[in-house]
Protein backbone atom coordinates (compact mmCIF):
# COMPACT_ATOMS: atom_id res chain seq x y z
CA UNK A 1 0.00 0.00 0.00
CA UNK A 2 2.83 2.03 -0.76
CA UNK A 3 0.99 4.05 -3.55
CA UNK A 4 2.20 7.80 -4.56
CA UNK A 5 -0.97 9.59 -5.18
CA UNK A 6 -1.64 12.76 -6.75
CA UNK A 7 -5.00 14.97 -6.11
CA UNK A 8 -6.70 16.98 -8.35
CA UNK A 9 -9.52 19.18 -6.66
CA UNK A 10 -7.91 18.77 -2.89
CA UNK A 11 -9.58 21.51 -1.32
CA UNK A 12 -13.12 20.30 -2.44
CA UNK A 13 -15.38 17.24 -0.58
CA UNK A 14 -13.58 14.23 -2.40
CA UNK A 15 -10.29 15.84 -1.72
CA UNK A 16 -10.04 16.33 1.58
CA UNK A 17 -11.79 13.19 2.96
CA UNK A 18 -9.30 11.59 0.13
CA UNK A 19 -6.24 13.25 2.28
CA UNK A 20 -7.43 11.82 5.48
CA UNK A 21 -7.63 8.60 3.62
CA UNK A 22 -3.69 9.61 3.11
CA UNK A 23 -2.99 10.18 6.09
CA UNK A 24 -4.38 7.05 8.02
CA UNK A 25 -2.82 4.60 5.57
CA UNK A 26 0.53 6.77 4.90
CA UNK A 27 0.32 7.09 1.37
CA UNK A 28 2.24 9.59 -0.26
CA UNK A 29 0.93 12.78 -1.47
CA UNK A 30 3.28 13.66 -5.11
CA UNK A 31 0.99 16.49 -6.09
CA UNK A 32 -1.72 18.53 -5.19
CA UNK A 33 -4.21 20.67 -7.43
CA UNK A 34 -7.38 23.26 -6.02
CA UNK A 35 -9.60 25.55 -7.91
CA UNK A 36 -9.31 28.60 -6.20
CA UNK A 37 -8.52 27.97 -2.32
CA UNK A 38 -5.29 29.40 -1.34
CA UNK A 39 -5.51 28.99 2.22
CA UNK A 40 -6.76 25.80 2.04
CA UNK A 41 -4.16 24.47 -0.53
CA UNK A 42 -1.55 26.52 1.38
CA UNK A 43 -2.51 24.81 4.62
CA UNK A 44 -2.44 20.73 2.67
CA UNK A 45 1.10 21.74 0.83
CA UNK A 46 2.77 22.08 4.07
CA UNK A 47 1.14 19.24 6.06
CA UNK A 48 1.40 16.86 2.79
CA UNK A 49 4.63 18.04 1.63
CA UNK A 50 4.00 17.25 -2.37
CA UNK A 51 6.76 18.34 -5.03
CA UNK A 52 4.17 20.14 -6.76
CA UNK A 53 1.24 21.92 -6.39
CA UNK A 54 -1.52 23.92 -8.91
CA UNK A 55 -4.15 26.45 -8.34
CA UNK A 56 -6.57 26.71 -11.37
CA UNK A 57 -7.57 30.49 -10.93
CA UNK A 58 -4.51 31.70 -12.55
CA UNK A 59 -5.34 35.29 -10.78
CA UNK A 60 -4.44 33.54 -7.66
CA UNK A 61 -0.91 32.11 -8.72
CA UNK A 62 1.81 35.01 -7.53
CA UNK A 63 -0.17 34.91 -4.20
CA UNK A 64 0.77 31.22 -3.71
CA UNK A 65 3.58 31.15 -4.66
CA UNK A 66 4.65 33.65 -2.42
CA UNK A 67 3.26 32.03 0.23
CA UNK A 68 5.36 28.73 -0.43
CA UNK A 69 8.21 30.43 -1.31
CA UNK A 70 10.12 28.90 2.32
CA UNK A 71 8.61 25.00 0.97
CA UNK A 72 10.69 24.20 -2.26
CA UNK A 73 7.18 23.34 -3.57
CA UNK A 74 7.28 23.76 -7.26
CA UNK A 75 3.91 26.29 -8.03
CA UNK A 76 1.85 25.52 -10.75
CA UNK A 77 -1.20 27.31 -12.56
CA UNK A 78 -3.90 26.47 -15.42
CA UNK A 79 -4.74 23.76 -17.30
CA UNK A 80 -1.59 23.39 -17.76
CA UNK A 81 -1.04 22.80 -14.47
CA UNK A 82 -3.30 20.82 -14.10
CA UNK A 83 -2.38 18.22 -16.62
CA UNK A 84 1.52 18.30 -15.87
CA UNK A 85 0.64 16.74 -12.59
CA UNK A 86 -1.66 14.16 -14.22
CA UNK A 87 1.35 12.82 -15.73
CA UNK A 88 3.73 13.12 -13.13
CA UNK A 89 6.35 10.15 -13.21
CA UNK A 90 6.25 10.06 -9.48
CA UNK A 91 2.20 9.29 -9.54
CA UNK A 92 1.26 5.95 -9.34
CA UNK A 93 -2.34 7.31 -9.22
CA UNK A 94 -4.32 10.13 -10.28
CA UNK A 95 -7.22 10.85 -8.63
CA UNK A 96 -9.61 13.24 -10.44
CA UNK A 97 -12.35 15.06 -8.19
CA UNK A 98 -12.06 18.60 -9.66
CA UNK A 99 -15.59 19.64 -10.51
CA UNK A 100 -17.03 19.69 -13.85
CA UNK A 101 -16.01 18.99 -17.75
CA UNK A 102 -12.60 20.85 -16.66
CA UNK A 103 -11.83 17.66 -15.44
CA UNK A 104 -11.57 15.97 -18.44
CA UNK A 105 -8.47 17.18 -20.52
CA UNK A 106 -6.39 16.26 -17.18
CA UNK A 107 -8.24 12.34 -17.22
CA UNK A 108 -7.22 11.94 -20.96
CA UNK A 109 -3.95 13.16 -19.88
CA UNK A 110 -2.71 11.02 -17.15
CA UNK A 111 -4.62 8.07 -18.76
CA UNK A 112 -2.03 8.45 -21.82
CA UNK A 113 0.64 8.99 -19.40
CA UNK A 114 -0.21 5.60 -17.88
CA UNK A 115 -1.47 6.56 -14.75
CA UNK A 116 -4.25 4.81 -13.06
CA UNK A 117 -7.27 6.65 -12.12
CA UNK A 118 -9.45 7.46 -9.10
CA UNK A 119 -12.37 8.78 -10.98
CA UNK A 120 -14.25 11.25 -8.72
CA UNK A 121 -15.34 13.74 -11.69
CA UNK A 122 -18.18 12.02 -13.75
CA UNK A 123 -18.29 14.94 -16.20
CA UNK A 124 -15.26 13.33 -17.78
CA UNK A 125 -17.11 10.16 -18.77
CA UNK A 126 -20.46 11.62 -19.34
CA UNK A 127 -18.48 13.81 -22.07
CA UNK A 128 -15.94 12.12 -23.17
CA UNK A 129 -17.15 8.34 -22.41
CA UNK A 130 -16.06 6.87 -25.62
CA UNK A 131 -12.61 8.57 -25.76
CA UNK A 132 -11.74 7.75 -22.29
CA UNK A 133 -12.34 4.38 -22.15
CA UNK A 134 -11.19 3.30 -25.50
CA UNK A 135 -7.61 5.43 -24.50
CA UNK A 136 -7.96 3.55 -21.04
CA UNK A 137 -7.91 0.31 -22.77
CA UNK A 138 -5.08 0.90 -25.48
CA UNK A 139 -2.76 2.43 -22.09
CA UNK A 140 -3.75 -0.32 -19.81
CA UNK A 141 -4.59 1.85 -17.64
CA UNK A 142 -7.50 1.18 -14.62
CA UNK A 143 -9.89 3.89 -13.71
CA UNK A 144 -11.26 3.02 -10.14
CA UNK A 145 -14.76 4.73 -9.86
CA UNK A 146 -14.68 6.55 -6.62
CA UNK A 147 -19.09 7.97 -6.95
CA UNK A 148 -20.44 5.32 -4.15
CA UNK A 149 -22.71 4.32 -6.30
CA UNK A 150 -20.20 3.08 -9.12
CA UNK A 151 -17.73 2.12 -6.34
CA UNK A 152 -20.65 -0.59 -5.65
CA UNK A 153 -21.19 -2.16 -8.77
CA UNK A 154 -17.47 -2.19 -9.00
CA UNK A 155 -17.24 -3.86 -5.47
CA UNK A 156 -20.13 -6.03 -6.33
CA UNK A 157 -18.39 -7.32 -9.70
CA UNK A 158 -15.43 -8.67 -7.56
CA UNK A 159 -15.02 -12.44 -8.28
CA UNK A 160 -17.85 -12.54 -10.43
CA UNK A 161 -17.73 -13.03 -14.40
CA UNK A 162 -18.19 -9.65 -16.11
CA UNK A 163 -19.86 -11.61 -19.10
CA UNK A 164 -22.58 -13.24 -16.49
CA UNK A 165 -24.05 -9.53 -15.29
CA UNK A 166 -27.48 -9.61 -16.58
CA UNK A 167 -27.73 -5.45 -15.27
CA UNK A 168 -27.40 -2.97 -12.44
CA UNK A 169 -29.21 -1.58 -10.08
CA UNK A 170 -28.35 1.90 -9.81
CA UNK A 171 -29.68 3.78 -6.66
CA UNK A 172 -30.45 7.11 -5.56
CA UNK A 173 -31.25 8.94 -2.36
CA UNK A 174 -33.95 11.23 -4.34
CA UNK A 175 -32.67 14.42 -2.83
CA UNK A 176 -34.85 17.01 -0.95
CA UNK A 177 -37.33 16.93 -3.18
CA UNK A 178 -38.25 13.46 -3.33
CA UNK A 179 -42.32 13.23 -3.72
CA UNK A 180 -42.92 17.07 -4.79
CA UNK A 181 -45.01 17.48 -7.62
CA UNK A 182 -43.65 19.73 -10.55
CA UNK A 183 -45.92 22.72 -9.26
CA UNK A 184 -44.28 22.24 -5.79
CA UNK A 185 -40.69 22.57 -7.72
CA UNK A 186 -41.30 25.93 -8.22
CA UNK A 187 -41.39 27.57 -5.49
CA UNK A 188 -37.83 25.73 -4.50
CA UNK A 189 -35.27 28.49 -2.92
CA UNK A 190 -32.08 27.92 -3.20
CA UNK A 191 -31.17 27.20 0.69
CA UNK A 192 -33.71 24.49 0.02
CA UNK A 193 -31.72 23.28 -2.73
CA UNK A 194 -28.44 23.45 -1.16
CA UNK A 195 -29.58 21.12 1.51
CA UNK A 196 -29.07 17.27 1.10
CA UNK A 197 -30.72 15.56 3.70
CA UNK A 198 -27.74 12.14 3.25
CA UNK A 199 -25.12 13.56 2.15
CA UNK A 200 -22.78 16.43 2.46
CA UNK A 201 -20.97 17.76 -1.01
CA UNK A 202 -19.84 20.65 -2.72
CA UNK A 203 -22.68 23.13 -4.30
CA UNK A 204 -22.78 21.90 -8.02
CA UNK A 205 -23.36 18.12 -7.15
CA UNK A 206 -26.00 19.09 -4.76
CA UNK A 207 -28.25 20.73 -6.71
CA UNK A 208 -27.37 17.86 -9.15
CA UNK A 209 -28.42 15.89 -6.21
CA UNK A 210 -31.70 17.93 -6.45
CA UNK A 211 -32.20 18.25 -9.76
CA UNK A 212 -31.67 14.62 -9.84
CA UNK A 213 -29.40 15.52 -12.93
CA UNK A 214 -26.76 13.48 -10.74
CA UNK A 215 -28.67 10.47 -11.38
CA UNK A 216 -28.56 10.77 -15.02
CA UNK A 217 -24.82 11.90 -14.99
CA UNK A 218 -24.13 8.41 -13.04
CA UNK A 219 -26.59 6.45 -15.25
CA UNK A 220 -24.46 7.62 -18.17
CA UNK A 221 -21.24 7.11 -16.13
CA UNK A 222 -22.30 3.48 -15.49
CA UNK A 223 -23.25 3.17 -18.91
CA UNK A 224 -19.43 3.85 -19.96
CA UNK A 225 -17.68 2.30 -16.78
CA UNK A 226 -19.32 -1.24 -17.44
CA UNK A 227 -19.81 -1.10 -20.36
CA UNK A 228 -24.25 -1.57 -20.48
CA UNK A 229 -26.62 -0.74 -22.77
CA UNK A 230 -28.91 1.82 -21.37
CA UNK A 231 -31.62 -0.81 -20.56
CA UNK A 232 -29.40 -2.44 -18.22
CA UNK A 233 -29.38 -0.08 -15.83
CA UNK A 234 -32.58 0.16 -13.30
CA UNK A 235 -32.61 3.37 -11.27
CA UNK A 236 -34.00 2.82 -7.57
CA UNK A 237 -34.81 5.21 -5.07
CA UNK A 238 -33.74 4.47 -1.75
CA UNK A 239 -33.84 7.09 0.95
CA UNK A 240 -31.58 6.03 3.55
CA UNK A 241 -28.29 6.28 1.13
CA UNK A 242 -27.68 2.60 2.70
CA UNK A 243 -27.30 0.30 -0.34
CA UNK A 244 -24.77 1.82 -2.71
CA UNK A 245 -25.89 -0.04 -5.28
CA UNK A 246 -26.14 -3.76 -6.47
CA UNK A 247 -26.05 -6.00 -9.67
CA UNK A 248 -28.18 -8.40 -10.76
CA UNK A 249 -27.21 -12.06 -12.39
CA UNK A 250 -28.17 -14.28 -15.15
CA UNK A 251 -29.06 -16.41 -12.45
CA UNK A 252 -31.06 -13.29 -10.94
CA UNK A 253 -29.15 -13.39 -7.63
CA UNK A 254 -28.91 -10.10 -6.66
CA UNK A 255 -25.20 -8.43 -4.96
CA UNK A 256 -25.71 -5.28 -3.34
CA UNK A 257 -22.57 -3.15 -1.00
CA UNK A 258 -24.03 -1.50 1.51
CA UNK A 259 -22.69 1.05 4.32
CA UNK A 260 -23.02 4.47 6.09
CA UNK A 261 -23.43 6.99 3.33
CA UNK A 262 -19.68 8.49 4.13
CA UNK A 263 -17.63 8.61 0.63
CA UNK A 264 -14.03 7.65 2.86
CA UNK A 265 -15.12 4.48 1.84
CA UNK A 266 -15.06 4.52 -1.22
CA UNK A 267 -12.25 6.54 -1.87
CA UNK A 268 -10.57 4.35 0.34
CA UNK A 269 -11.70 1.63 -1.99
CA UNK A 270 -10.20 3.19 -4.76
CA UNK A 271 -6.80 4.02 -3.77
CA UNK A 272 -6.05 0.69 -1.99
CA UNK A 273 -7.70 -1.41 -4.24
CA UNK A 274 -8.11 -4.54 -3.72
CA UNK A 275 -7.14 -4.15 0.06
CA UNK A 276 -9.86 -3.69 2.59
CA UNK A 277 -8.79 -2.08 5.70
CA UNK A 278 -10.09 0.14 8.79
CA UNK A 279 -11.51 3.11 6.85
CA UNK A 280 -12.26 6.73 9.25
CA UNK A 281 -15.77 6.21 9.15
CA UNK A 282 -18.79 4.90 11.15
CA UNK A 283 -19.88 1.24 11.19
CA UNK A 284 -23.35 0.37 9.55
CA UNK A 285 -25.77 -0.64 11.95
CA UNK A 286 -28.93 -2.27 10.35
CA UNK A 287 -30.89 -2.54 13.27
CA UNK A 288 -30.52 1.49 13.73
CA UNK A 289 -32.07 1.77 10.24
CA UNK A 290 -34.64 -0.51 11.15
CA UNK A 291 -35.97 -0.15 7.78
CA UNK A 292 -34.65 0.18 4.10
CA UNK A 293 -37.22 1.29 1.49
CA UNK A 294 -37.03 1.37 -1.98
CA UNK A 295 -39.13 2.79 -4.89
CA UNK A 296 -39.37 4.28 -8.29
CA UNK A 297 -38.17 7.27 -9.51
CA UNK A 298 -40.31 9.79 -10.82
CA UNK A 299 -38.94 11.05 -14.42
CA UNK A 300 -41.61 13.06 -15.54
CA UNK A 301 -40.96 15.49 -12.19
CA UNK A 302 -37.26 15.46 -12.60
CA UNK A 303 -36.78 16.47 -15.86
CA UNK A 304 -32.95 16.49 -16.04
CA UNK A 305 -33.15 12.73 -15.21
CA UNK A 306 -35.18 11.85 -18.37
CA UNK A 307 -33.01 14.13 -20.10
CA UNK A 308 -29.82 13.01 -19.31
CA UNK A 309 -31.36 8.91 -19.96
CA UNK A 310 -32.56 10.59 -23.32
CA UNK A 311 -29.09 11.34 -24.38
CA UNK A 312 -27.50 8.29 -23.31
CA UNK A 313 -29.44 6.27 -25.32
CA UNK A 314 -29.38 8.66 -28.48
CA UNK A 315 -25.37 8.86 -28.04
CA UNK A 316 -22.98 11.08 -30.05
CA UNK A 317 -22.72 14.09 -28.92
CA UNK A 318 -25.77 14.57 -26.70
CA UNK A 319 -24.81 13.43 -23.44
CA UNK A 320 -22.12 15.89 -23.14
CA UNK A 321 -24.52 18.31 -24.66
CA UNK A 322 -27.03 17.86 -21.91
CA UNK A 323 -23.73 17.87 -19.14
CA UNK A 324 -22.61 20.97 -20.89
CA UNK A 325 -26.04 22.88 -20.60
CA UNK A 326 -26.61 21.56 -17.07
CA UNK A 327 -22.97 23.13 -15.80
CA UNK A 328 -24.26 26.39 -17.09
CA UNK A 329 -27.74 26.68 -15.63
CA UNK A 330 -26.65 25.28 -12.54
CA UNK A 331 -24.22 28.06 -12.37
CA UNK A 332 -27.22 30.15 -13.40
CA UNK A 333 -29.45 29.03 -11.09
CA UNK A 334 -26.73 29.45 -7.83
CA UNK A 335 -26.21 33.15 -9.33
CA UNK A 336 -29.76 33.71 -9.10
CA UNK A 337 -30.36 34.36 -12.70
CA UNK A 338 -33.32 31.03 -13.08
CA UNK A 339 -35.34 29.31 -11.00
CA UNK A 340 -35.06 25.31 -9.76
CA UNK A 341 -37.54 24.47 -12.44
CA UNK A 342 -35.68 26.10 -15.41
CA UNK A 343 -32.79 23.95 -14.62
CA UNK A 344 -34.78 20.76 -16.01
CA UNK A 345 -36.25 22.80 -19.04
CA UNK A 346 -32.77 23.96 -20.03
CA UNK A 347 -31.47 20.36 -20.06
CA UNK A 348 -34.52 18.77 -22.07
CA UNK A 349 -34.75 21.98 -24.34
CA UNK A 350 -30.90 21.01 -25.98
CA UNK A 351 -32.08 17.36 -26.98
CA UNK A 352 -34.58 19.03 -29.21
CA UNK A 353 -32.38 22.22 -30.55
CA UNK A 354 -29.32 20.21 -31.49
CA UNK A 355 -29.19 17.96 -34.09
CA UNK A 356 -27.11 14.30 -34.21
CA UNK A 357 -23.37 14.68 -33.88
CA UNK A 358 -20.69 12.13 -33.08
CA UNK A 359 -17.59 13.13 -30.54
CA UNK A 360 -14.51 11.43 -32.21
CA UNK A 361 -11.95 13.80 -30.50
CA UNK A 362 -11.85 16.04 -27.48
CA UNK A 363 -11.88 18.84 -29.93
CA UNK A 364 -15.23 17.60 -30.82
CA UNK A 365 -16.32 17.06 -27.12
CA UNK A 366 -14.87 21.20 -26.34
CA UNK A 367 -17.03 22.40 -29.85
CA UNK A 368 -20.41 20.81 -28.68
CA UNK A 369 -19.61 22.19 -24.79
CA UNK A 370 -18.95 25.70 -26.22
CA UNK A 371 -21.86 25.28 -28.10
CA UNK A 372 -24.36 24.17 -25.35
CA UNK A 373 -22.87 26.85 -23.15
CA UNK A 374 -23.82 29.88 -25.81
CA UNK A 375 -27.55 28.32 -26.10
CA UNK A 376 -28.44 28.16 -22.29
CA UNK A 377 -26.33 31.48 -21.93
CA UNK A 378 -28.96 33.40 -25.45
CA UNK A 379 -31.55 31.66 -23.75
CA UNK A 380 -30.98 32.81 -20.51
CA UNK A 381 -30.65 36.38 -21.54
CA UNK A 382 -33.64 36.92 -23.70
CA UNK A 383 -36.22 35.99 -21.12
CA UNK A 384 -34.12 38.16 -18.24
MG1 LIG B 1 -23.06 9.23 -6.36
Amino acid sequence: MNKTVSVLGSTGSIGTQALEVCEKHGLKVAALAAHSSVDMLEAQARKFKPSVVCIYNEDKYTELRGRLADTGIRVLCGMEGLCEIAAMQETDIVLNSVVGMVGLLPTLTAINAGKDIALANKETLVAGGELVMSLAAEKGVKIYPVDSEHSAIFQCLQGNKREQLSKVILTASGGPFFGNTYDELRSVTKEQALHHPNWDMGNKITIDSATLMNKGLEFIEAKWLFDLEPEQIEIVVHRQSVVHSAVEYNDYSVIAQLGVPDMKIPIQYALLYPNRVECPTGRLSLTDYGSLTFEKPDIETFKCLSAAIEAIKRGGAYPCLVNSANEEAVKAFLGDEIDFIQIGEIVSAVLDTFEPSQITSYEDVMKADTAARAYVRERIGKKG
